[in-house]
């Protein structure tokens, strides 16, 4: 009797032990989650500001973790959202889910042995997409899902459950699909594979970029096995450096967003530093010739610019407000005074001379939208002047984040050129205007700023 009294109370002491474990188990993995997203975004530069890595639970493989609408080079552990493979959170209703949920829980649902998934817009992936030349997995093409007929011949992004399924089905037991005028998704059984394997996809990639470019042609060949303790030793030197820069711990909640002033002038003026130096360091789009300004946001009559510093070296000091038709004629500042006069829908603009964008100018070919986050071309085409190209938007937010798309979308329809076969373009058939009636994911709410804005505020260096 007391011998099976002892019995049960162990038997219950561990049951509570595995509970207690639970969730436990669940903070490593998404903390190696959390890792697994910076790592991809800052390290290997694969996913970009808009990507993400998920994670099946490992105590219900029913359920996955997915981050907020956030970008994935500043995901922390509270961010991540456990959803059942319908995609519907398990802890109630959200309004911060990023819309490409169903990319993630319709693969997890179709393929028990996928434990990882990562969804990529890295330009090697969208060029052969976007190109009848065939991305190698070794001795297998990658398969190509073209979402068009899906979708009432439109172009876009996987936000519906029905788009995931013909997604996932497209996939089959293959490890990785590319997604038309989009990116990529890629399932592993691991985070530590995940990661291995992405970036060896983008590394293939590239070296069948460079065969045909320089005049040769591709010849795929078996992939070798990935050698487990490599991927270990990967994943471990890539976490290493990562908890580095966080000061050895891995960040279980999503850093302040700087302060801005509240004065809706003076804020106004703080942003046109911001984008100075975002645009300048954290993305490399301006370089010392270019420059940025604002209108201002209670007076249409007048805008924001720097004076003549070089837009790394812009402080909140250099920031002046110009009055429309009194700027002096001094060239650079006249430029912006001048759109805004003839175009009063326009609240912010950018001056640069990024060279995968000049190319354009320069080259016969002109620029076309052949990614999601180029569609805005169409529209808004930069205009070319001289040595430099003009770019407008109705916020200086929404610029900044243009000003980075156009050049994605610039350096994947370079590298799909350069693959020297057919090309496809997001505009090439008309397709169906969005009915309202429409189910899709709702957009995410989230501060006016976006991000994008909020994680390069948060990255960029202020003196
Ligand atoms: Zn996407």
């Amino acid at each position: 009797m007391q011998t099976k009294t002892i019995f049960l109370a162990a038997v219950v002491a561990s049951a509570t032990m595995l509970a207690q474990d639970a969730p436990r188990r669940e903070q490593a993995l998404l903390e190696d989650l959390a890792l697994a997203n910076r790592i991809i975004a800052r390290q290997l530069d694969i996913l970009d500001i808009q990507g993400h890595v998920t994670a099946r639970s490992r105590t219900n493989p029913n359920t996955y973790y997915i981050a907020r609408f956030v970008s994935p080079g500043g995901a922390s552990v509270s961010d991540f959202i456990e959803n059942t493979l319908e995609s519907v959170p398990v802890d109630g209703p959200r309004t911060d889910q990023a819309r490409e949920i169903y990319l993630h829980g319709e693969i997890y649902k179709a393929r028990p042995d996928v434990m990882v998934v990562v969804h990529a817009h890295t330009p090697e992936f969208v060029s052969f997409g976007m190109s009848s030349v065939p991305l190698w997995d070794g001795d297998q093409q990658v398969p190509v899902w073209d979402i068009r007929p899906f979708n009432r011949g439109r172009s876009g992004i996987v936000n519906t459950p029905a788009l995931g399924k013909a997604m996932a089905e497209k996939m089959g037991k293959a490890p990785a699909v590319l997604l038309w005028g989009h990116g990529i998704a890629l399932g592993a059984a691991s985070l530590s594979e995940a990661v291995h394997a992405v970036d060896a996809l983008r590394d293939t990639a590239q070296l069948q970029q460079a065969v045909i470019a320089i005049g040769g042609t591709w010849k795929p060949e078996p992939k070798p096995r990935a050698d487990r303790n490599a991927v270990d030793r990967a994943w471990e030197f890539h976490t290493r450096v990562e908890l580095k820069r966080t000061g050895g711990r891995v960040p279980q909640s999503a850093a302040a967003t700087p302060t801005r002033p509240a004065d809706a002038a003076r804020g106004a003026s703080h942003d046109v530093m911001l984008a100075n130096r975002i645009l300048t360091g954290e993305l490399g789009i301006l370089d010392s010739f270019g420059h940025v300004s604002v209108r201002h946001p209670s007076n249409p009559n007048a805008f924001f610019m720097a004076i003549s510093v070089a837009p790394g070296a812009v402080t909140a000091g250099d920031v002046r407000e110009w009055t429309l038709g009194q700027t002096g004629g001094s060239g650079r500042v006249e430029i912006h005074d001048e759109i805004y006069r003839a175009n009063p829908q326009v609240r912010a603009i950018l001056f640069a001379r990024t060279p995968e964008v000049m190319a354009f100018a320069r080259g016969a070919p002109a620029l076309r939208p052949i990614v999601n986050g180029g569609s805005f071309i169409t529209a808004t085409a930069p205009q070319f002047r001289g040595d430099g190209y003009i770019l407008t938007a109705g916020s200086l937010y929404n610029l900044v984040d243009r000003a980075y798309q156009l050049r994605q979308n610039a350096i994947i329809q370079r590298q799909t050129m350069a693959l020297r076969g057919s090309v496809a373009y997001l505009n090439e058939k008309p397709a169906e205007p969005v009915s309202p009636n429409e189910p899709q994911a709702p957009a995410p709410t989230g501060p006016a700023e976006g991000r994008s804005w909020i994680y390069w505020s948060q990255n960029v260096a202020l003196d």
